[in-house]
């Protein structure tokens, strides 16, 4: 069986990222940048003020000399007259200096008396002014291809006058629940069923990562169905089955996936949970059998999964971030598989923790609530003392401030 280590390699050598697309800046937002954005115009595009002041030439200016006033200048306009030493001009932030201007004096900073502007202290040359093209000049890079682009990247953008950009799309996810214990949220189940909860998980933590659920409902555990709701997720970006993958009596999946062209990458991990994960290919189209017990999807979606979407969607860098914690409470040694503990993470006395969930069950969906990261045991590995340090995968960072809440 091979390592997770192996796995996550084969995933990340199998797939390339998605096309890129030209779309509106205003579509933009969390995608990646497929194209280096040169700057067309300096920004600011002129010497302006920075403050509401003002503006004069500070050259030849004695020490609390008094200024005349010649005119008034507000942003979005320009001040065509030449203004001489000793004369102001009344000046809005991001208005363009008055030609012979060199300097604005605040508005707060003046006093203004029998028509006189009185300047105290008068400020050094060039104070208070946003030099042209100090922000970005013409022709420079304004964003580099592969940056993600966030609110700041996209107001950078629209400052630099760009209303398309080239991107990766966020990726079309199908995802298809399978087994005949499953009924559809908003059923009743009973007599032996339970709710089909993976395909509500995984699709909410596709959209907190921006991608697009596409849910093929439940196939049940016979050949026609699962075939004819495959079929229909072959279209998308990446397909994801839940369950059906182990060797039970109705594990069909590989053996449908096969009909319809797929190629086997691997089969069985040697992780806990999620053992009997199953990656391969229809075609370009990479396919993921995620195992049905809950906490072993859920693992397996943020161990491989999510690294093939990052993929996809054009990331540098596909895998979570790692971070060195201090552990409140003791893990188990590793067994024969490399295991994966769920976790909150807290501060204490100042340091980054993690409280270890106390669920090891897979069949579980109450460790995975409240979890920020996964902490790996390799295998073999000795049981980890509380206040060890180890390193765990980041999932997501804890809401408000990093309190102890109720465990996971
Ligand atoms: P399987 O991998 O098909 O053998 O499924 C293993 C167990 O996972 C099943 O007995 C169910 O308890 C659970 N399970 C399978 N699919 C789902 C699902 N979509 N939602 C919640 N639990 C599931
Ligand atoms: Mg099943």
């Amino acid at each position: 069986m091979i390592s997770y280590d192996e796995a996550v390699d084969l995933v990340t050598s199998h797939l390339t990222s998605l096309p890129p697309v030209n779309v509106p800046l205003a579509e933009a937002g969390g995608k990646i940048l497929a194209e280096n954005i040169p700057a067309e115009f300096d920004l600011p595009p002129a010497d302006c003020s920075a403050m509401d002041g003002y503006a004069f030439a500070r050259s030849g200016l004695e020490s609390s000399q008094d200024l005349r006033e010649v005119g008034f200048v507000p942003a979005g306009s320009c001040f065509s007259g030449p203004v001489a030493t000793g004369e102001a001009v009344r000046i809005m932030t991001g208005a363009p200096l008055p030609p012979g201007c060199d300097t604005v004096v605040p508005m707060e900073e003046v006093v203004v008396k029998d028509g006189l502007i009185q300047v105290p202290t008068p400020p050094p040359r060039g104070s208070n002014v946003r030099y042209r093209g100090e922000e970005i000049k013409t022709g420079a890079t304004v964003l580099a291809a592969g940056s993600q682009l966030y609110s700041g990247s996209i107001g950078l953008l629209a400052a630099a006058g760009r209303d398309h950009v080239s991107v990766y799309p966020a990726p079309r996810v199908a995802i298809l629940s399978t087994g005949d214990e499953l009924v559809e949220l908003g059923e009743k189940p009973d007599s032996g069923k339970i709710v089909n909860s993976n395909a509500h998980m995984l699709a909410a933590r596709l959209r907190e990562e921006g991608f697009l659920p596409e849910l093929l409902g439940i196939a049940r555990d016979n050949r026609q169905d699962l075939e004819s709701r495959l079929r229909r997720g072959l279209a998308c970006d990446l397909l994801i089955t839940s369950g059906g993958i182990s060797v039970g009596d109705h594990d069909y999946v590989q053996e449908i996936l096969t009909q319809l062209g797929f190629e086997k990458i691997f089969w069985k991990v040697a992780i806990k949970p999620g053992k009997p994960i199953l990656f391969g290919r229809i075609g370009t189209l990479p396919v993921f059998g995620l195992p049905g017990n809950p906490a072993a999807s859920a693992a397996t979606y943020e161990l491989l999964v999510r690294p093939a979407l990052r993929i996809l969607a054009g990331y540098q860098d596909p895998l979570a971030p790692r971070l060195r914690v201090r552990l409140l409470e003791a893990v188990k040694g590793g067994g024969q598989r490399q295991q994966f503990i769920w976790g909150q993470l807290v501060i204490d006395n100042g340091e980054l923790c993690l409280l270890p969930s106390q669920i090891r069950s897979s069949g579980q969906n109450r460790s995975l609530h409240g979890a920020q990261a996964l902490l790996p045991v390799a295998i073999g590995s000795p049981d980890l003392a509380a206040g060890s340090h180890a390193e765990v995968i980041l999932l997501r960072l804890p809401p408000g401030p990093l309190l102890q809440s109720a465990p996971c």
